[in-house]
């Protein structure tokens, strides 16, 4: 049992400019029975620019940035048919439930949600199963 305890980020050491800067942080590691404190020294990388990843939505419509019109909209769902439809349908198939091997098909969760802009119309995300 360790408790890693973060120490906090101190500013980025003197000399050092430029978009990455590397800091040292300090990482208390106290080890659960025994009373022991060690402190290690992590050197971390920071960016400057951090990445902005847009949240995709899954099942449920949700908010997106559409590229095409560039404004921000709900967006719109469709499903359709993904790799987990045929393993459903093939599964039922090879073990000879005949009748139900088309019940995939029809079922909105088993195929893949596609998710396009109400006002374009242009698909922005499909969100797949498998
Ligand atoms: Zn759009």
């Amino acid at each position: 049992m360790f408790n890693y305890e973060y120490m906090g980020l101190p500013g980025s050491p003197p000399g050092n400019n430029g978009n990455n800067s590397s800091s040292t942080v300090e990482i208390k590691c106290q080890a659960g029975n025994r009373k022991q404190t060690r402190v290690s020294k992590v050197k971390v990388l920071l960016t400057a620019n951090p990445v902005v990843v847009q949240a995709r939505p899954t099942e449920a419509p949700g908010n997106m940035m559409c590229p095409f019109c560039k404004t921000k909209v709900m967006t719109i769902t469709e499903y359709k048919l993904g790799m987990l439809t045929w393993l459903i349908a093939g599964g039922l198939f090879i073990f000879g439930i005949w009748p139900c091997c088309l019940i995939p098909f029809f079922v909105g969760a088993c195929k893949d949600v596609q998710h396009s802009c109400p006002q374009c119309n242009n698909v922005l995300h499909v969100y797949r199963r498998m």
